[in-house]
């Protein structure tokens, strides 16, 4: 368990996150790492918050989405002739 200091708080999420051996992980892997060694509660809500402010983390993000692709009209519309392109439009 850690005191509820604010100081001690910030200090030990520096340390989990900035450090150069921790590579600013993301909120998964860090709130891991704190809770390994210091359970305590809000811990998850802490984590995220020093990660989504994080000036480094923000902006070297990396995207891990998939491609979203081209939009494509729906199949339903295929065969169904002018009148459907009218009314989709
Ligand atoms: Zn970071």
């Amino acid at each position: 368990m850690v005191p509820s200091s604010p100081l001690l708080k910030r200090r030990i999420l520096e340390l989990c996150h900035d450090n150069q051996l921790s590579g600013h992980v993301g909120i998964t892997k860090m709130h891991n790492l704190v809770a390994y060694t210091f359970l305590r509660s809000g811990l998850r809500a802490d984590v995220e918050d020093y990660v989504h402010h994080c000036d480094a983390c923000q902006r070297h993000k990396v995207n891990t989405r998939m491609y979203a692709g081209k939009l494509q009209p729906p199949s339903i519309l295929e065969g169904c002739g002018k009148v459907c392109q009218w009314i989709a439009l």
